[in-house]
């Protein structure tokens, strides 16, 4: 049996914004990869206490809206149905489980590449995995020594969750920086706008 290689690229994806998109089609096409999954968390721990997170019922909604009728990108919402605190080997070993013929390879930008060893089990994620690094504007993508990794080339873009954000509540256009489908979700959700 050939075993499939898909790609997991995890995020709180609050919004998804093109910058994720360029990521995913373009780590999938250069590795050849069978999928890319947009793995989205449910509690991001190491981000909720310091700012409110979108539902991730909505996070979800955002995602596979976008990704709706693009080959080889897909939404995955392991991490809901698992609940709680979001982290990697936890939702590996859930994965593969259902899945074990699977080769998982975990998709980070440079800046959560530094951070690896304080990622949840961290020993047997290192062991249990293999990470593709894509740069990020600003960030060298290092991550500590130990861990299995390749890096891919991605046109530089820009944009973060938090740019949106932060555009939206100042009442800033983010049209061409989010795909259309979440364009129409924000305004109807009136997501981020200052509440008075
Ligand atoms: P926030 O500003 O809220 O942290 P974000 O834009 O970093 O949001 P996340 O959901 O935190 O988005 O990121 C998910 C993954 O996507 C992370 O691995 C992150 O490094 C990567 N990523 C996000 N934006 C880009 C981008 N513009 N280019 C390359 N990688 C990106
Ligand atoms: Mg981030």
């Amino acid at each position: 049996m050939t075993r499939r290689r898909i790609g997991l690229f995890g995020g709180t994806f609050d919004p998804l914004h093109l910058g994720h998109l360029v990521v995913g089609e373009v780590v999938r096409d250069a590795l050849g990869l069978d999928a890319m999954r947009f793995v989205v968390a449910n509690d991001p721990w190491q981000k909720s206490p310091t700012r409110s997170i979108t539902p991730a019922d909505r996070r979800v909604e955002m995602v596979a809206a976008a990704l709706e009728g693009i080959d080889g990108l897909e939404v995955c919402t392991a991490e809901i149905e698992l609940g709680g605190p979001s982290r990697t080997i936890t939702t590996i070993d859930f994965l593969s489980e259902r899945e074990p013929d699977v080769d998982w390879l975990v998709v980070i930008g440079s800046d959560a590449a530094a951070g690896l060893d304080t990622w949840h089990d961290a020993a047997r994620l290192r062991e249990r995995a293999e990470f593709v690094v894509v740069d990020r504007p600003g960030d060298q993508p290092a991550p500590p020594p130990g861990w299995r990794w390749q890096q891919v080339d991605v046109p530089g873009i820009e944009i973060s969750s938090t740019l949106i954000r932060e555009r939206v509540a100042s009442g800033a256009t983010v049209r061409f920086l989010v795909p259309d489908p979440v364009m129409h979700l924000l305004d109807r959700w009136a997501l981020y706008r200052p509440t008075r």
